[in-house]
């Protein structure tokens, strides 16, 4: 079970995302670390700064941050950062935790939303059959339509949120507005 905190971009942005300027910016805020690490690389290991940047919810676990072990000794899962390769599509990301929209036309749940998802990013709901955009139904903090996004793994939903100052400092190189959810076992489409 992949549990992950996701920094996303919301769209529309000004112009295309850098990943090259979003890595530089993650390594100078120390979120990251590895600076001399192959440019092809996705998964990067936490940086000094990582617990200035994303505050832990209630009793302070120990974070599996430096370990080379998948789970620690509590069976917290590693945590690391991963910085997908840069493409200019816009997509949906969603997991399995990702909980039924209600229609904004009927305002019934779409308990079906999963297998009535078209890669049209359309919706049918089964009691209006409206083709609602997937775009137009609030998710809350367990989906996303982006076009970039920097997931941290090993994070369970709302176990830790991003500092204000971290979203801020990703606003500057995303060029539009930053938001995060929480997704379990991601899927993309
Ligand atoms: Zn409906």
């Amino acid at each position: 079970m992949k549990n992950q905190l996701v920094l996303y971009c919301q769209l529309p942005v000004s112009k295309p995302v850098s990943r090259k300027l979003v890595h530089n910016k993650l390594l100078e805020i120390g979120l990251i670390s590895a600076i001399n690490a192959p440019t092809n690389t996705v998964v990067f290991p936490t940086g000094l700064q990582f617990n200035n940047l994303v505050s832990f919810v209630g009793c302070s676990p120990i974070l599996n941050l430096d370990s080379e072990q998948a789970e620690n000794e509590f069976g917290l899962a590693k945590i690391e950062i991963e910085i997908p390769q840069a493409s200019n599509e816009e997509y949906f990301l969603f997991g399995e935790n990702t909980r039924a929209p209600k229609c904004p036309i009927c305002s019934t749940t779409i308990n079906a939303w999963r297998s009535n998802l078209t890669t049209d990013y359309l919706i049918r709901c089964s009691h209006c059959n409206s083709d609602i955009d997937l775009k137009n139904l609030a998710w809350g903090k367990y989906a996303a339509y982006t076009c970039f996004y920097i997931a941290i793994n090993g994070i369970y939903q709302r176990e830790a949120i991003p500092l204000d100052s971290f979203l801020k400092s990703l606003e500057l190189v995303f060029n539009a507005e930053v938001k995060y959810c929480y997704l379990q076992n991601r899927s993309k489409i």
